[in-house]
């Protein structure tokens, strides 16, 4: 599930762990996406967003202002 916090800070439910909640943020400045998961840093080292981002992604479309 995702809950949108504010404009550009979404909540996203962990699926292994629904107890568990990731914070995905959209940083207009520097135009990308963050995410507080540990596989966050890894996916960006490859380039990558991580599955939380692309469900944040998947879910407002083209709703926020890239
Ligand atoms: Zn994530």
């Amino acid at each position: 599930m995702i809950k949108r916090i504010a404009y550009n800070v979404f909540e996203v439910e962990s699926e292994t762990d629904p107890s568990k909640t990731y914070t995905v943020f959209y940083d207009r400045f520097r135009k990308k996406f963050f995410c507080t998961c540990p596989g966050f840093v890894t996916h960006l080292k490859n380039g990558k967003p991580c599955k939380h981002i692309l469900s944040v992604l998947s879910s407002i479309g083209n709703e926020i202002e890239l």
